[in-house]
This record gives structure tokens, sequence and C-alpha cells, in this order.
């Protein structure tokens, strides 16, 4: 069995019971740093042997890894922080594992994206998560471009010291006014819930030097107003019979126009009609 066990992003008490008993359990635990998760696992007296995990030698290890499992072992997979598999290259190890029939479960807790998210105040029932955007300007903002009119809340990882120069290309492709939020070290002493629109958070953070790990959210793109059609919309309500009168009436509210300038337009599709019904 292959075990995913999230462990905390910032604040040790947000390990779970089943996460340590799991530790304790399996026969091996691949990490990121070996260094950097033997202090937390001596935290919880946790003393199953560990090996690494991580970027560039996941192809080998993956492999290898996945004889063990094939053997008999139960391995866990840990990141740094949070959720392994998410944003990091254990998924492809979960892949390995399902192709062979290696049965993988999670043992779920704390993940940075989806816990900025929840506390964002920014809509959450529908949502993107993009991970990191590209370090260069250029390929930053061509991302961003693609996702100018995405109406679901974007979930961005982003670096301290890209922060200003991301949030400066926000304001710029989605406009000053779009509203956004960085979420700054979450569950750790300096936490930090940052909301503005683009352009306010721009000033904000431009002389300031950034320290932390940053989730940054922008609202989704405000759904667009349906193309007005006012033609359609005066055949359809002269379809239901109403007065030429009434209906520049009311169509002249919706639509912002002048009442008569709405009934040439009455009369005009009228006209139109009568011809087509004549011929
Ligand atoms: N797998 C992890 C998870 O599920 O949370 C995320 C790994 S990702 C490589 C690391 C990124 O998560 C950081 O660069 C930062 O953007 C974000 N992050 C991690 N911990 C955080 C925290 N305490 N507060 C804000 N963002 C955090």
């Amino acid at each position: 069995m292959l075990y995913l066990v999230a462990t905390p992003i910032g604040n040790l008490e947000d390990m779970t019971f089943r996460a340590v008993r799991i530790l304790k359990e399996v026969d091996l635990i691949a990490c990121e740093d070996t260094r950097h998760s033997r202090k937390l696992l001596d935290h919880f007296q946790v003393s199953t042997p560990l090996t690494s995990f991580f970027e560039h030698n996941e192809r080998d290890k993956g492999r290898q890894l996945l004889e063990k499992l094939k053997s008999g072992l139960s391995i866990a997979l840990i990141s740094d922080a949070g959720t392994p598999a998410i944003s990091d290259p254990g998924y492809r190890l979960v892949r390995l594992c399902h192709e062979q029939a290696i049965p993988v479960t999670i043992i779920p807790g704390a993940q940075a994206a989806v816990s900025a998210l929840a506390v964002s105040g920014l809509a959450t029932d529908r949502f993107v998560f993009e991970g990191f955007l590209p370090a260069k300007r250029k390929g930053r903002c061509e991302r961003l471009s693609d996702l100018a009119n995405e109406p679901r809340t974007l979930v961005f990882y982003e670096s301290p010291h890209r922060l200003a120069a991301t949030l400066a290309d926000v304001a710029e492709v989605f406009g000053v006014d779009r509203d956004v939020v960085v979420v700054r070290e979450l569950t750790k002493l300096y936490e930090e819930i940052c909301r503005g629109t683009a352009g306010d958070l721009v000033e904000r953070w431009q002389d300031e030097k950034v320290r932390g790990e940053i989730v940054l959210l922008v609202a989704g793109a405000p759904e667009r107003e349906p193309e007005v059609d006012l033609e359609s919309a005066v055949r359809q309500a002269l379809a239901t019979g109403a007065a030429p009168k009434q209906i520049s009436r009311e169509l002249s509210k919706v639509y912002g126009l002048s009442g008569s300038d709405v009934y040439q337009v009455v009369l005009q599709v009228k006209q139109g009609a009568k011809v087509e019904q004549d011929a």
C-alpha cells in the first residue's frame, strides 16, 4: 500500500493522529528532503527509515519505490509541507501504483491552496488551481492573459521575491479593479490575509520586502451580460401581444435608450414582420 500522508504547512499541531500512527507503522517514508522531514518526524517520535524522492531523482526513485511496494513493503509519501502529490512529483508515483494495481490511500490534512481559498473570502463554489506562474515576465503575462476571462476564482502559489512583480502583472492584465487576496504564512506566527483590488495590493507590496510562503488568489472575471440584441427583444415582446408603447417603455429602461428610439425600432420590426407576412 502507498499512503499519501499530509503534514502541517507551518503549525505542528496540525499533524493528525492518524498521520503519526501510519508514519510509525509503514516500512519506509519517501520525502522531498530527508533532513527537513527528519526534524518533523523526530518531533512526533517517528523513527521509520526515510528515503529521498524529489523532482530530480523522481524517475529512478519512483521505479525503486514501486519494486519495494510490489515486494510487499508499505510506503508513506510525504512532502516538505502539506499534501503530497499536489504541485510536486508525487503524482507520478501515484499513477505508477494505479497502473500496477498497487493500492493507494490518503491520510488527509493541511493543504496550502485550499486553506488559502477558504480564508480568502473569494467565491469558493468554483475555482482553478494554477500552481506556480512562470518566473519570467513574458511567460507570466501570457499565462495571465489566457486566464483573463476565466470566471472561476484563480489560485496560484507564488514566491515572496516575485510577489510585487506578479501583482503588477495581475493589475495590468486583469485590470486594477479586480479583487485579489494575498495569503501569507498560513498557520504560522506571522499569518496574514491581505485583501483588496489589484491596484491596492500593488501599492501595498511595492516597496516592502516580502517574506514567507504565499498563496495568491484572484477573483474570477465578472460574468459578462449576454450580448444585447434589441431587435430580438422587441420581436419576442411583440410575439406576446404587448402594445408597441408598452414595449418601448419597458425596453428603454432595460437598454438605457430613449423611449422614442425604441419605439422606432418597434415600428421597424413590426413593419419588417408585416412585409414578410405579405410576401
Ligand atoms: N503540497 C503542498 C500543499 O499541499 O500545500 C504545497 C507544495 S508547494 C511546492 C509549496 C507552496 O505552497 C509554497 O511555495 C507556497 O506558495 C505554498 N505554501 C506552503 N505553505 C504555505 C503557508 N503556510 N502559507 C502560505 N502558502 C504556503
